[in-house]
């Protein structure tokens, strides 16, 4: 279970802080639900490590990650930037994503393929990122997220802007990780989204 306890944040400049406090079983998707600039992104980066709360605690199977750097954290984030290396091609990010010194078994390379496949990119897995449409980058930021494997799926805004059937497309591969256990942490301004993702919700 993740447990987010009381975890208070405020930037320098701001006068009232956020309290966050909620908690997700495995196998179940939390939707964040908030107007923009309401602290969505910002929780995001808490559970990620990138920020630090000022107090609360963040519990992972009981124990607290907080103090944990981001690479120690049981979980994958999908962000808005979608952090693709631009010098590298589809193939080559996804495959960082699954074992960073890019030792990859036959298997993680069919893996690859055949996800890239399910996604409507099967022909595109040589492309650089900048050689393709805003959509496509995000489906290879979230194939690449989903075949790390990690316990916690964290999703900023994953679905916004692409078409209906890159969306369904999607859609359908995240319900999969969720019945395969994967807990997941939505960000979504999107009520369709919400409908079909999650389970709980938390209102900012
Ligand atoms: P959302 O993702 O819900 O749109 P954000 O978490 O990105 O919201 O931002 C929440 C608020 O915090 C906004 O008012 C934004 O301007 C502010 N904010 C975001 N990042 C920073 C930062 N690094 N420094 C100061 N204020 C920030
Ligand atoms: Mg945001």
């Amino acid at each position: 279970m993740l447990e987010v306890k009381n975890v208070v944040f405020a930037y320098p400049d701001q006068n009232t802080p956020w309290n966050f406090h909620f908690s997700v079983e495995p196998g179940q998707c939390i939707a964040i639900h908030g107007a923009s600039g309401s602290g969505k992104s910002t929780l995001m980066n808490l559970l990620a490590g990138f920020l630090q709360p000022k107090s609360g605690d963040i519990l992972w199977q009981g124990k607290s990650i907080r103090n944990h750097a981001p690479w120690q954290r049981p979980m994958t984030s999908v962000f808005q930037e979608h952090n693709l290396f631009e010098h590298l091609s589809v193939e080559t990010n996804i495959g960082l994503g699954i074992h960073p010194g890019l030792k990859l078994t036959q298997e993680d390379r069919q893996a690859i393929e055949r996800g890239l496949q399910k996604v409507g990119l099967g022909e595109f897995g040589m492309r650089l990122p900048g050689d393709l449409s805003g959509g496509q980058r995000q489906r290879v930021a979230l194939l690449r997220a989903i075949l790390r494997q990690q316990p916690l799926l964290l999703l900023d805004e994953p679905l916004t802007g692409l078409d209906s059937d890159a969306g369904d497309i999607l859609r359908q591969l995240l319900l999969e990780q969720k019945a395969n256990g994967t807990l997941m942490v939505l960000a979504s301004h999107d009520k369709e989204d919400r409908r079909i993702l999650a389970d709980s919700a938390c209102n900012l």
